[in-house]
C-alpha cells in the first residue's frame, strides 16, 4: 500500500506579513511553485523541499 500523506506547511508572506497554511505533497519531490497572498493578492515564490525524514520545508520569497 503507497500512503500519500498531503503535510501542511505554515508560509509567511513576503510582501505582508501573513501567516497561512498550504499543502505540500511529498510524492511530487522537491518543487517550486507561485501562489498568490490571500491577503494582499502579491505573488510569492514558494520553494518545497523534503529533508531525509520527509518533512516539508518551505523556502519563500517575493515573486
Ligand atoms: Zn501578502
Amino acid at each position: 500500500m503507497l500512503w500519500i500523506m498531503l503535510e501542511d506547511l505554515d508560509i509567511q508572506c513576503p510582501h505582508c506579513g501573513a501567516l497561512f497554511t498550504t499543502t505540500a505533497d511529498p510524492s511530487a519531490g522537491d518543487y517550486e511553485t507561485i501562489e498568490d497572498c490571500e491577503v494582499c493578492c502579491r505573488p510569492m515564490t514558494i520553494r518545497v523541499t523534503f529533508d531525509e525524514d520527509g518533512e516539508p520545508w518551505a523556502d519563500v520569497e517575493a515573486a
